[in-house]
């Protein structure tokens, strides 16, 4: 099967403007088999994180690697914000969904987050510098908002 990320052009690009639902726990064999095919799509298309939805599932989980090894996969179920540093950084981002597009976006140069792994613990932590930017656009993605559509 051959996995595509969806384009905000396209008919079906209309997902990525939807928010997305809330993942059941215990992960199915479905979201399994999803995030893997979300990691192997972000390195195939050579990104630092993906979200379900832009390949298709209105699922509220996204994935992310900013090692420059690219061989540290993190896997984000049902992640929430729980603070953002008022402190905030203005830099150009594109997106996989948007090609050919580059914005100039604001992000907060922290973030908290809470979510759970791949194996169902809960977790936490501060993310600062490009992670928190990852972090940032991946969730816009999850509330079903694109680069494009901020100012
Ligand atoms: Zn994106």
């Amino acid at each position: 099967m051959k996995i595509k990320i969806l384009s905000h052009q396209e008919f079906a690009g209309a997902i990525l403007r939807k928010p997305t639902e809330e993942v059941k726990l215990p992960l199915s064999e479905e979201d399994n088999i999803i995030l893997d095919n979300m990691i192997k799509v972000m390195y195939q298309a050579n990104g630092i994180g993906l979200a379900a939805n832009q390949i298709g599932y209105n699922r509220r989980m996204f994935v992310m690697d900013t090692s420059n090894e690219r061989d540290n996969p993190q896997v984000f179920i049902n992640p929430v914000v729980t603070s953002k540093n008022n402190k905030k950084v203005k830099d150009v981002e594109g997106c996989l969904s948007c090609p050919g597009e580059e914005v100039k976006v604001k992000r907060s140069i922290t973030i908290d987050l809470e979510w759970t792994c791949r194996h169902g613990k809960h977790q936490y932590k501060t993310f600062s510098y490009l992670p928190s930017k990852v972090v940032q656009h991946e969730m816009d993605h999850l509330n079903g908002k694109l680069i494009i559509d901020l100012s």
